[in-house]
Formats: C-alpha cells, sequence, structure tokens
C-alpha cells in the first residue's frame, strides 16, 4: 500500500497494543523501511527490499491478504503490454512468471506459490479483431520469440477448450504459456521467502501518520 522510507522511530502507543497479536517487545523500535500493508504489493516490496539487505518491517492491520489481493482474479497474460507497446510491461509479466512458478517455489522449499498455467485464448467475432490480435501476436514473437502464441480457427480453438462455443467466433488468439496466479498463496510465498532473508511481518497492527510526521503503531 505504501512504502516509507525514512529512519523514523515506531512508536508502540501503550494500552492499545495488548488488543494485537505484536507485542510492544516483539515490535522494533527503529525500521529503515516501514512497509504498511500486506497485500500483493507490501509483500512483493518486502521481499525484494530484503533481497536488496534492506532492513524492513512490514505492518499489517488485520491478516495478510484481507484487503483487495484476497479478491484479485490473478490473470497472468503475456502479451497484454504488446497491446499497447509497452515492452516493459512484457517484461515484468515474464519476471513475474518466473518468480512465481519457479524462484519462490524454490526459495520456500517447494511452496506452491500460486502459479497455473491454464493458457489463455482471445476469442475474436469479427475479422478486424483477428487482424489486430495477430498483429500484437506478431511483434510480440519478432521481440519475445520464445513466448508461444497461436492463430487458431475456430475448428482449432474447440480442439484446445472443447466446452467453448465456437459457432459465433472468427477465430482466436491461443497462448498456451499465460495463466493465473492465486493470489493468497503468492503473498504468503513472498512472506515465507522474505522472513527467510530477515523480514519481519507484524499482523494486527494498524500504522498512523500522525500530525508531526511520526509513527504511530496500534
Ligand atoms: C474483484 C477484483 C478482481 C481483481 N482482479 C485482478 C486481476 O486479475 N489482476 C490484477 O493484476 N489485479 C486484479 N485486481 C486488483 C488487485 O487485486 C489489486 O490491485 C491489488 O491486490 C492491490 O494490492 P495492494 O497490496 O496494493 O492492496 P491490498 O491487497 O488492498 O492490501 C492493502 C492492505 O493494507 C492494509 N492496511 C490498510 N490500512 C492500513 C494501516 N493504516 N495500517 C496497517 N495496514 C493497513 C489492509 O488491511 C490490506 O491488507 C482485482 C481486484 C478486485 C477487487
Amino acid at each position: 500500500m505504501l512504502a516509507s522510507t525514512a529512519r523514523k522511530t515506531l512508536r508502540v502507543t501503550r494500552g492499545f497494543v495488548s488488543r494485537t497479536k505484536a507485542t510492544e517487545a516483539s515490535l522494533p523500535s527503529e525500521a529503515d523501511v516501514v512497509i504498511v500493508g500486506g497485500g500483493s504489493i507490501g509483500t512483493s516490496t518486502l521481499y525484494h527490499l530484503q533481497k536488496q539487505g534492506v532492513n524492513a518491517v512490514l505492518l499489517e492491520a488485520n491478516e495478510l491478504t484481507s484487503g483487495t489481493t484476497w479478491h484479485s482474479a490473478g490473470l497472468l497474460w503475456q502479451l497484454a503490454g504488446m497491446a499497447g507497446q509497452m515492452d516493459t510491461d512484457v517484461e515484468f509479466v515474464q519476471y513475474t512468471k518466473q518468480l512465481v512458478s519457479e524462484t519462490l517455489p524454490e526459495e520456500t522449499g517447494g511452496d506452491w506459490a500460486g502459479w497455473q498455467n491454464t493458457g489463455a485464448i482471445f476469442a475474436c467475432s469479427s475479422r478486424e479483431r483477428q487482424i489486430s490480435h495477430n498483429r500484437v501476436r506478431l511483434l510480440a514473437q519478432s521481440m519475445y520469440p520464445h513466448i508461444e502464441a497461436h492463430d487458431l480457427s475456430p475448428d482449432e480453438a474447440k480442439e484446445v477448450h472443447p466446452l467453448m462455443r465456437t459457432d459465433d467466433i472468427y477465430g482466436a488468439v491461443y497462448i498456451p504459456g499465460d495463466g493465473s496466479i492465486d493470489p493468497s498463496a503468492l503473498v504468503r510465498a513472498y512472506a515465507k521467502s522474505a522472513k527467510k532473508n530477515g523480514g519481519r511481518i507484524f499482523e494486527k497492527v494498524r500504522f498512523f501518520l500522525n500530525f508531526f510526521f511520526d509513527f504511530e503503531c496500534v
């Protein structure tokens, strides 16, 4: 949610903290970085900072993944960025796929980090739509030949996904390496790996930025 980078004092407001899981003793008095919120962004930030050797602390008001991360469908489309010709987006998605399918399971001793390689079919209801999708596919393949992508007829699409209705489509584009990520599993994997590298996570701790820019946690 928010990563704050100054070295500030984490002041625990006595009297309130006993309602939380964290004890006053366990909350550190200082940290280089305080990350507020244990969703996909917060835990990813903690994970990547710990890898850089930065002393970071994550505070979560409720429990990890209790925010919007929990609702996320987590779709991973490798060529999504190509439609807007954003090759950095394609690189980010490649990095995420590698992270979730290989790196995190390795780092967590074999835990599933949420990757489901379902493949993706982009159905095209008109010739223009097919041309548009194919343009993206061809452009992507010229830059990223390792990303497999196919131009399918309606019958070929039915072979890939027999439950699909194909009598009203012009064609489809199929990306076998696409998939989805279970957001809760990903957050658990980020948290586990970050903790192994010394990252600290405190649940049931709400963060406040008071008027004088001191931090408070209750
Ligand atoms: C129905 C739905 C479907 C979605 N599908 C997709 C998708 O397919 N692909 C995709 O990329 N994105 C999708 N999203 C968007 C995605 O879920 C969010 O962009 C992402 O989860 C945001 O992560 P976050 O870590 O920033 O926030 P959150 O997951 O909301 O985490 C914020 C955390 O901060 C905590 N918090 C708040 N205030 C404080 C405080 N003062 N002190 C301590 N902790 C605090 C909250 O308790 C919460 O746990 C979807 C979202 C929804 C709702």
